[in-house]
């Protein structure tokens, strides 16, 4: 009996996301309204991820109809599906089948693949340099949508800019599975306990749903890997959980939250409460007790900050740098300049800011091209509000925790659920495919302990050179 067949087909298990219908039938009521000879609209869109990604494709519809030129800046030709993103460090998932190709998603934008260097709001402008050359390139703009996410974000704690790592892109998930096998390489050749626990020790800082998916997901790995060294069984490999607050994913009921923790802690991760990461040094962390945890790996997961170049913008922004957005997501005191997803502060109803999610960076991301629309019929634009559809984390060993529309699960159909979402939301038909077959092949196979060689280990002493020669390596520890 195949998995997938009653239950991974979009629609056909949970209630479809009908915004999209929505948005569709509003947008032709109106089209009626627009002259024949609607004067063309330049429309810039910075950032292609979850927010600028949707955003254009909502646009793309009715390109035609209100004459849009649009036109997407994003560094990367793809953006990164994240709730995928652990898997595919795993392996559960080919990392190229958790990321959607933009040129296949978007069928009539103009992608350009390079930085954002500048926006000149007084000649209506963005300045980008394309990737990896000199070349810049000036895109002239009717409406400015800046959609460019976040980055994680690094507290002066003495060490983490030389030995911590961090989870954000492809390279980085992909990389942390090539150090834990290199970890477990390594130790299998040492007889020393202490430095054996130096080797299989991780520490990962934050207990919210990176936090928790990275250590569930990656000690069941690291678990299953040790298999295939003599001298190591699964239990010898420790997954440390550092969260500052008295529990673990705080977005999560707590029950849920309990039953994640007690889950992970019956497998061997080891959850520290209410304690902090107050210095990493090369084969240690120390917290706030006063504990030293032999380790030669900490990885960062403790909050997001806003996206640095955000400073450099025409555009006001709030204490903690994000973009100061209306609810109907025009920045404040810009009409023609938009902003939503991660690197925005968004009031909800209740004047809170919405939750940086990529659920809510879609939803955002459609009703601003409502808004956009309404604007160019000379419309008022409408305020954005959003219900939280539910939170899912999945913790390793096909187990998972929900909460979806007042529903609460955990265990196996948890996880089962956590895979059809997103297997829903998993943009475009061939990657949904894609997706399905690995997870099939996933039941069956166990994952490959290989390197891709994305991350290599090197000597306290190669390292030490690379730092006076200026070249630094963050992940060459
Ligand atoms: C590991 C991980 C797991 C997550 N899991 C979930 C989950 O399960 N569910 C959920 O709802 N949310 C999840 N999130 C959060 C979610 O991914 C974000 O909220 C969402 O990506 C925000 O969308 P965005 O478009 O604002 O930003 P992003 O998706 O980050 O897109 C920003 C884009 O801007 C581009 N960019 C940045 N700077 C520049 C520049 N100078 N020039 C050109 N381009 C630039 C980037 O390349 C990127 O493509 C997860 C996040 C992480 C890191």
């Amino acid at each position: 009996m195949f998995w997938w067949l009653p239950g991974t087909i979009p629609g056909t298990c949970l209630a479809p996301d009908r915004e999209g219908w929505y948005l569709f039938a509003v947008l032709e009521e109106g089209a009626d309204l627009l002259s024949e000879n609607q004067k063309l609209t330049r429309i810039v869109i910075l950032g292609g991820g979850f927010a600028g990604a949707y955003l254009a494709q909502s646009l793309e519809r009715h390109a035609k109809r209100y004459n849009l030129h649009i036109t997407l800046v994003d560094q990367r030709n793809y953006f990164i599906f994240y709730p995928l993103l652990v898997e595919a460090g795993i392996g559960s998932l080919e990392p190229r089948h958790a990321v959607v190709s933009l040129h296949q998603y978007l069928k009539k934008t103009t992608l350009l693949m390079g930085n954002v260097v500048s926006v000149d709001d007084d000649t209506r402008e963005v300045h980008c340099q394309l990737a990896g050359t000199d070349f810049r390139k000036a895109l002239p703009y009717d409406h400015l949508v800046v959609a460019l996410g976040s980055v994680t974000r690094l507290p002066p704690v003495p060490g983490l800019g030389e030995y911590g790592l961090r989870l954000k892109t492809m390279a980085d998930s992909v990389g942390l599975r090539d150090r834990a096998i290199q970890l477990l390489e390594i130790a299998n050749h040492l007889e020393d306990p202490a430095q054996r626990a130096e080797w299989l020790n991780l520490v990962v800082v934050g207990g919210s749903f990176t936090g928790v998916e990275f250590a569930g997901e990656f000690q069941a790995f690291m678990a299953k890997a040790a298999n295939s060294y003599p001298n190591i069984s699964g239990s010898d490999v420790k997954i440390h959980l550092v969260e500052a607050t008295d529990r673990i994913l705080p977005a999560l009921e707590p029950s849920l939250a309990d039953y994640a923790r007690q889950h992970m802690e019956r497998r061997g991760v080891d959850i520290r409460l209410n304690q902090y990461v107050t210095r990493i040094a090369h084969a240690h962390a120390e917290l706030s007790n006063g504990d030293k945890i032999p380790t030669r790996t900490v990885v960062w997961c403790a909050g997001i900050a806003p996206n640095p170049l955000l400073k450099e913008m025409p555009i006001p922004l709030n204490e903690q740098g994000y973009v100061k957005s209306r609810a109907d997501l025009r920045v404040e005191g810009k009409d023609h300049i938009w902003s939503m997803g991660d690197c925005a502060s968004v009031p909800s109803p209740d004047g809170t800011p919405y939750a940086p999610t990529a659920q809510n960076a879609t939803r955002q991301a459609r009703h601003a091209a409502r808004n956009i629309l309404l604007v160019l019929k000379g419309e008022e634009p409408e305020p954005c509000r959003l219900r939280a559809l539910g939170s899912l984390a999945s913790i390793g060993c096909r187990s998972a925790v929900a909460s979806v529309m007042g529903v609460k699960l955990s265990g196996f159909a948890a996880w089962w659920l956590w895979r059809t979402v997103y297997l829903m939301k998993m943009p475009t038909f061939s990657r949904k495919i894609r997706v399905m077959l690995d997870w099939t092949a996933d039941l069956f196979f166990t994952h490959d302990v290989v390197q891709l060689g994305i991350h290599q280990l090197r000597r306290a002493e190669e390292r030490d050179k690379e730092r006076e020669s200026g070249v630094v390596d963050r992940e060459g520890l």
